[in-house]
């Protein structure tokens, strides 16, 4: 009996030495990264011209044909007026009507060209908000510190940054290592094929492959991870699926008096419930760890604990991470249901109801594995018809040349913040340029909170003249300092 007692103890003892262990070798991956020296950016001029850009309504609806094309072609000649450096130097193509592509020529023809990705247009202003916004959402007002409008954050300000980069660094007679190329798409909120599919196709056709893409995605959010005060560069290194499903259920019609048990409304009831309480199962994936692996170092003893010793604590983190929605969408395929249908009349029953239900495809599932348990779960009485279904894009390395290039840009630009590889959960252009690149990452350069990140597709969409600074040094840090 006491001698199952010691081993017990010493179990009890060694566990408790490989957990303080761990979590006292969980070491920070920060380092520190001496900025360019010497740049002087014109801020205010740069911030006048992405309110010029701003003010250009490169609007895409649900309806990509039904567009207004005259602002683009005027977005086109607005950006050779305003970079004409750029204009004189680069090589500029027109591609798919009104996407851009530019190519910087490098000193060096053997060395891999990289990409920098934006795209030109913007979600529309959701009808009836036009008098909550502060300025007009098209005026691109700078006031109090700020470019007002719709654009300004998602994604105007990379278009403009990467572009003011340029333009200031063609004035200090610099010429970059290898190609730089930039493309910016012009349908990219509505998935056209237009845009970037277009743009990758050419780079495709033309035997070009990069050393890495840096699209939009992630950026520097304060205060967004519980128990993390540190600013975090959130680089998307891979984005989820995504899929709009209806569930369509029949049934008889008629009079409600004499109701079978079950009508088409109860049927699609029924189902949606039951989706909701399958959700796909909750898993830490090599991807999640990674990131923990970043900013658990960086949290209080009691997190860090958990962090450094998942394989332990695993269970008990998913239970706790699930219960916040960002934690729960970066640990599983998600569920929303967002639109219901069925009946004209209180007293008669549907021939007919359904539901769209919006999946985000977690990157280790697909889009057949979603199908398969929506029919397992909903049942074979339910008609299941996929309206979008995209797949999850692949994910990129986070021990990569690309990856190293913009944490260092952003340690350059953004002291005190740490990077954290992530996975995007909207879409974005990167994921069309996978046959021509490996290491595709996923960040734009500004630091906001979480209220600003409503701003985005929302109202009062707004950025800060020290975040277009920011942005314009960051590109800066990327073309200097070569992967
Ligand atoms: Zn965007």
């Amino acid at each position: 009996m006491e001698y199952w007692i010691y081993l017990l103890v010493i179990a009890v003892i060694v566990l408790a030495a490989v957990v303080l262990g761990r979590t006292l070798t969980f070491r920070t991956r920060r380092y520190a990264v001496e900025p360019v020296a010497g740049v002087e950016i014109d801020v205010d001029g740069a911030a006048e011209r992405l309110s010029g850009a701003v003010q250009l309504q490169t609007v895409t609806g649900a309806d990509p044909s039904q567009a207004d094309r005259a602002p683009f072609a005027q977005f086109i000649s607005y950006l050779e007026r305003s970079y004409p450096a750029v204009h004189a130097t680069l090589e500029r193509e027109i591609v798919g009507g009104y996407s851009l592509l530019y190519r910087w020529k490098g000193r060096d023809e053997s060395l891999k060209p990289v990409l920098f990705s934006a795209h030109i247009d913007v979600v529309p202003v959701e009808e009836d908000t036009e008098q909550e916004w502060l300025y007009p959402p098209f005026s691109g007002a700078v006031a109090g510190g700020f470019v007002w409008g719709r654009g300004t954050l998602d994604v105007k300000i990379q278009i403009i940054a990467i572009l003011e980069a340029v333009e200031y660094l063609l004035k200090q007679n610099f010429t970059p290592a290898r190609d730089f190329y930039f493309a910016f798409g012009h349908d990219e909120e509505v998935r056209g094929d237009e845009g970037a599919t277009r743009l990758s196709e050419l780079f495709r056709s033309r035997g070009i492959s990069f050393e890495y893409v840096l699209d939009e995605g992630g950026c520097v959010t304060v205060g967004g991870i519980s128990g993390l005060d540190r600013p975090v560069a959130l680089v998307g290194i891979g984005e989820k699926g995504y899929a709009d499903i209806r569930l369509t259920a029949t049934g008889e019609g008629g009079h409600a008096s004499m109701p079978p048990r079950h009508t088409a409304a109860g049927i699609i009831g029924g189902a949606v419930a039951a989706l909701e309480k399958r959700q796909r199962p909750a898993r830490i994936s090599p991807f999640l760890k990674e990131m923990l692996a970043y900013i658990g170092p960086e949290m209080g003893f009691g997190k860090r604990l958990i962090l450094a010793n998942l394989w332990l604590f695993g269970g008990l983190f998913k239970l706790v991470f699930a219960s916040s929605r960002p934690g729960n969408a970066l640990l599983r395929t998600t569920t929303a249901v967002t639109m219901l249908e069925g009946g004209s009349r209180p007293n008669v029953l549907p021939q007919k109801a359904s539901a769209v239900i919006n999946f985000r495809i977690a990157p280790w599932e697909s889009g057949q594995e979603l199908l398969d348990h929506i029919r397992a779960v909903a049942g074979e009485k339910i008609a299941i018809e996929p309206l979008q279904l995209y797949e999850p894009s692949r994910i990129s390395p986070v021990n990569s040349s690309g990856f190293k290039a913009v944490e260092e840009a952003v340690y350059a630009v953004f002291p005190g913040a740490v990077t954290a590889p992530y996975i995007v959960m909207a879409g974005t252009d990167a994921v069309k340029y996978e046959p021509v690149c490996s290491q595709i990452y996923r960040f734009s350069p500004f630091q906001i909170n979480a209220a600003d990140l409503d701003r985005i597709h929302g109202t009062n969409e707004r950025i800060s003249l020290e975040n277009i600074e920011r942005a314009i040094r960051f590109f800066i840090e990327l073309l200097k300092r070569e992967p």
